[in-house]
């Protein structure tokens, strides 16, 4: 248990590079604007900073 928190440490540290632990490939951290819908069905935009793999690199890129 303490060898698996010490490595979830220091991969936290990497604060510009994190790794996908599914596909194993560096995620790139991206602005991407959200369109999320309001509770008297107006759309509004939210920007969220999101990490791209190829995971989701379909769908965030479409
Ligand atoms: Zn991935």
């Amino acid at each position: 248990m303490a060898k698996k928190q010490s490595f979830a440490d220091k991969s936290s540290k990497r604060a510009h590079t994190m790794t996908c632990p599914v596909c194993n490939e560096s995620k790139q951290f991206i602005k991407y604007i959200k369109a999320v819908k309001g509770e008297k069905g107006a759309w509004k935009f939210r920007a969220v900073n999101v990490g791209v793999c190829k995971c989701n690199s379909a769908e965030i890129y479409g």
